[in-house]
Formats: C-alpha cells, structure tokens, sequence
C-alpha cells in the first residue's frame, strides 16, 4: 500500500499505525496539520473493509478536521483517529486503554474525542492512559458528548441554508430527509421537529429509527430510498461519500445540509450539484459545533460563550454561499479557499 503517493495523502505531518494483538486494537491516527495548534478530531470505530479502506477514511477526515478548525476560527489542527473495527461488537476497555496510550505518546500533537462509533465512556477509559481525551466535561448538561452541539450548530446551518435558496428561515411543513438518525441525526430531528418540519428519515438499524419515529412521528424509509425522496432538505448524518453521481441524480431536494463529514465522494461531484441547481452546505463548516464544543469544554469559557461561536456558523455560511454566487463557484470551493488562508496553505 503507498502511503506518500495515497490520493488523500496531502500534506500529512505523521500518520501512527497502532496495533495491540492483546486487545485486538488496529488503529490508524493521522495528523494532518498542526499550524494553528494542536490536531482535535475525533476517533471513529468502524468495521472497515479493509486497511486500505480506513486509511483513506481517516486521511480524508483528518484534512477535513483542519479546515473545519480553521473555517471555525478555532485555535486547532486537524487529526482524526480510526479504529478498525464493530464498536457493537469488538470494543473493549483494553483496546480503548492501549489506544490511549498510543495517543499520550504524540505528546499532545493528537487530541482525541467522540465520533461515530465511540462515546463519552470510551473517551473515559482512553483518558485513563492519556490527558489528550476530549468530550469528557463532567459539568455540561450533555456530559461532554459534543454530537447535540454539532446538531445545533447544523440546524443553525440549515436554516442558513434555507433562507438562501428558499427565501425565508420558516421550517413549517418543510420536509427534510435525515439519513442517519444516530447521536447526531436525531438530535438534529429534534429541532427540525421542534420547528414544525416533516421528517423522513432512513438508517441501517431499527433502534434508532424506532425512537425517531416514536418522538418525531418521523417517516421511515429503506436506505436505498432517501435519496430520491420528495423533500425540500437532503441532509447526510451517517457516514461520507453519500453524495454521488447516482444519489445526486435522483434528488429531489433543493438544499444539503446534513453533519456526515465527507458527504462529497469526489470534489468534482460538487459540479453536478450546482448543475442540478442545488445548493450544496460544505460539510465541514456546518458540523462545526462539536469541535467547538470540545474547544470551549477544554478552555473552560462559558456556555455563552460557546453557544454565540456556534450560532456563528450561520453567518458563516451565508458569507460562502454568496461568496459562492458571486462567483460561479462550488460553496465547498470557497470554504476550503476561506480555511486554506487561514491555516496556512
Ligand atoms: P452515529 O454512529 O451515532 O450515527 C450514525 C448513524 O448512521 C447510525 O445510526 C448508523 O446506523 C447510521 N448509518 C450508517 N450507515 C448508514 C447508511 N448507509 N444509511 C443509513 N444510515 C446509516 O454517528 P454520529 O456521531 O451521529 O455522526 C454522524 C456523522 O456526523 C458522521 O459522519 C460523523 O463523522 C459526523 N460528525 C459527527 C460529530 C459528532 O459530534 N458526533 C461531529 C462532526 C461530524
């Protein structure tokens, strides 16, 4: 396997391979770019299909890390970590405690947190090992799991998004497509319910679907049916690469915005969006709230505080966008401009 010539490679300062026969740990900790501070990103566990596979996965979702830092205007770099993996099934306090330890050996070039597939409690028994385990505070009313910020921070978003293409920030009766109703989607499906949307939504597990159709009166559907569905809001919360030239020709949405990372599985499909004359929300700069929720969990400033930074993506996106229309560019093309300059590149 190459590692230099890897087509997601891009720059990486250290990529770690660990392993722990013991425990079973295979993971894969990579620092994209430290040049704003230290590398926060999360630690996915993920049963992948293959080495190759999780190396592409956490390649790409640590570049994602520093631009979403950067975009955030957070003092951060940007670092991922991947576990290989079922957490429903190969997950244990040993595995999670040798990680941890691999991680206090970067001397704080690597500070971890929650993502799909690992929790609050995770982050615990890895802080046993290591003081660079994020997502932890005792104190916040979420226990230090950053996923309902980043929901807050995508619905902000969202509603950035509507306004723009749509005209007016009203979610009554709008219909929105979740895909992926865990720690995210459904706390995102809270405030679209709250706010009178209609909820279709789709996962691969029934648990999570059951509680949003329950709460939300949500409408089920299978996976390979949302892309299509008649909704005026497509939004991706499961994993990347959703947005294909398959899915994005059958979509009826006018707008993405969702919290996956990595909704685009080439950049170039971005084209076919503004073709199809939708507006696409870049992933990064929407799913931001979590990564600032850890910032403000780890510098200890208020809640205020963290909740007016979050809030702040709005404007953000509405900045690119217009950026954007001005232009004749990809929105995702002027974020990643917006956070290059800022980081560096
Ligand atoms: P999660 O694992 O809690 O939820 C993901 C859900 O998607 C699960 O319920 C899973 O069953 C479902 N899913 C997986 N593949 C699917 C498919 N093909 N079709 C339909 N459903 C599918 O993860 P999460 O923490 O909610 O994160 C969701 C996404 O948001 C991830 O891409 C993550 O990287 C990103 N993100 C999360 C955070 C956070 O704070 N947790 C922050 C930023 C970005």
């Amino acid at each position: 396997m190459s590692i230099f010539s890897h087509l997601e490679f891009d720059q990486h300062e250290q990529v770690l391979f660990c392993q722990d026969p013991s425990s079973g740990l295979k993971a894969i900790i990579a620092i994209h770019n430290t040049h704003l501070g230290p590398a926060l990103g999360g630690c996915r566990m993920w049963p992948y299909a293959s080495d190759a596979e999780a190396l592409t996965d956490v390649l790409r979702l640590s570049k994602g890390m520093s631009y979403k830092s950067a975009v955030a205007g957070l003092p951060l770099g940007g670092g991922k970590c991947v576990i290989i993996g079922d957490p429903r099934k190969d997950k244990n306090p040993q595995l999670l405690r040798a990680l941890g330890r691999y991680i206090e050996g970067l001397s704080g070039a690597y500070i971890t947190a929650e993502d799909s597939g690992t929790s609050v409690a995770d982050m615990k028994i890895i802080g046993e090992q290591t003081q660079y385990a994020a997502g932890v505070q005792e104190d916040d009313k979420h226990g230090g799991d950053p996923s309902p910020y980043t929901a807050y921070g995508c619905f902000v978003g969202l509603k950035a998004a509507v306004k723009h293409k749509l005209g007016s920030d009203n979610l009554q009766g709008l219909k929105v497509a979740i895909q992926g109703v865990g720690n995210v989607g459904y706390h995102l499906a809270k405030h679209l319910h709250q706010s009178g949307a209609e909820l279709i939504v789709t996962d691969i597990f029934p648990e999570p679907l059951a509680r949003v159709q329950d709460e939300f009166a949500a409408t089920v559907v299978k996976p390979d049916q949302l892309s299509s569905a008649d909704v005026d809001v497509y939004a991706p919360c499961a994993l990347g690469g959703s947005l294909n030239t398959e899915s994005i020709g059958q979509l009826k949405a006018k707008v993405v915005a969702g919290a996956a990372n990595n909704q685009l599985a080439r950049p170039e499909v971005s084209k076919l969006l503004q073709q199809r004359d939708i507006l696409y929300t870049p992933d990064y700069v929407l799913n931001a709230g979590g990564i600032i929720d850890i910032a403000y969990q780890r510098s200890g400033q208020g809640q205020v505080a963290k909740m007016q930074h979050i809030e702040k993506i709005g404007a953000t996106l509405t900045e690119i966008f217009n950026r954007a229309d001005d232009q004749q560019l990809p929105s995702h093309l002027i974020a990643d401009q917006l956070a290059e300059q800022r980081f560096g590149r």
